[in-house]
């Protein structure tokens, strides 16, 4: 680990804590990102900077990425002297973003065919908490041989890293998981509701739901009613462990992907519909288990 060399692009909400991670276990990194204040919070733990993506990956051993969108990832890694140009020979490709499985599979295939680099794509889940612990999960699409190079950086930031399959496995298996959650937190949502509305309180449904077979971790261990589980965001007015706008960039993904291979997903993309309306009613910013008030009326 020491002395390994990282290029870091994106240095954000999740970024800049993933970098400080990788310096604090001693990697030397470089890092960027368009915001300059950003990269000086990276300078500030001990991080070099650079001016961009391209000049950051010049001599890295790993070039990591955590950026908003497909979009932002495509221009990063393919446009004209991007990282795929300006890499060097054999260095390692590592998107952490989350984004649309056929732009993580055409950078991958471009990342080959350009330059013979591995590249993985390797979103994550945990949120900036995790990120900030070093115990985020890491779903993993790409080459064997490259996800063996990639595990003792997992092993700093993470805590586990699951290899889904090839290229674009990572960013499936990814937007497949937070499907399942948004429909099981508003499944979990709307049961809190109608027990209150029999008479029941919080707890009482908890116990029986926490114990029988509706239980799921959107009740056990993030449950949308105030009361039953002190951790959860609805004990702090709903404040985002992970945020409604981003609930709904992955939902878009996952009936996006749906479309592509025409897979039916009715609840999913209801489940998106639903977090629109919330995001379009300005509660973008709250935590995804508040839309149990949305639902209440
Ligand atoms: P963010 O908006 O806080 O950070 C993204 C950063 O990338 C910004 O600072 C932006 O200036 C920078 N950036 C954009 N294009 C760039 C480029 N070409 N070069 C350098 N920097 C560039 O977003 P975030 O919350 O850190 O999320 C990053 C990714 O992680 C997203 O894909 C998101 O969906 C995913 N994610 C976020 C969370 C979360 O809880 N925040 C959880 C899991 C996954």
């Amino acid at each position: 680990m020491t002395q390994t060399k990282v290029a870091f692009a994106g240095l954000g909400n999740m970024g800049l804590p993933m970098a400080v991670n990788l310096i604090k276990a001693g990697c030397a990194v470089t890092g960027c990102d368009l915001l300059p204040e950003k990269t000086a919070m990276l300078a500030k733990a001990g991080g070099a900077t650079a001016k961009d993506a391209s000049q950051a990956a010049k001599d890295a051993d790993i070039i990591i990425t955590m950026l908003p969108s497909g979009d932002d990832v495509r221009r990063a890694y393919l446009s004209e002297g991007g990282i795929v140009d300006c890499a060097a020979n054999g260095a390692l490709l590592l998107d952490c973003s989350t984004i649309d499985v056929a732009t993580a599979r055409e950078v991958s295939a471009a990342a080959k065919a350009k330059r013979n680099l591995q590249m993985l794509d390797a979103p994550v889940s945990g949120g900036v908490g995790g990120a900030q612990a070093g115990s985020l999960t890491f779903m993993v699409g790409g080459e064997e041989e490259a996800v063996k190079r990639a595990r003792p950086l997992f092993a700093v930031m993470g805590k586990n890293a699951i290899h889904a399959g090839k290229a674009g496995s990572g960013q499936a298996a990814k937007i497949c998981n937070n499907m399942l959650l948004g429909v099981s937190m508003i499944g979990t949502a709307e049961a809190f509701n109608l027990a209150q509305k029999l008479g029941l309180t919080a707890q009482a449904f908890y116990d029986v739901a926490s114990v029988s077979s509706g239980q799921c971790w959107s009740v056990t261990t993030y449950c949308p009613a105030p009361g039953p589980v002190p951790a959860s965001p609805a004990n702090n007015d709903y404040r985002a462990g992970f945020a409604a706008s981003l609930m709904l960039k992955d939902l878009q993904l996952a009936r996006a992907a749906a479309t592509d291979v025409n897979a039916q997903t009715p609840l999913g993309a209801h489940a998106a519909d639903i977090y629109e309306k919330m995001n379009a009613e300005g509660e973008s910013h709250r935590d995804f288990s508040a839309v149990i008030n949305m639902l209440k009326d």
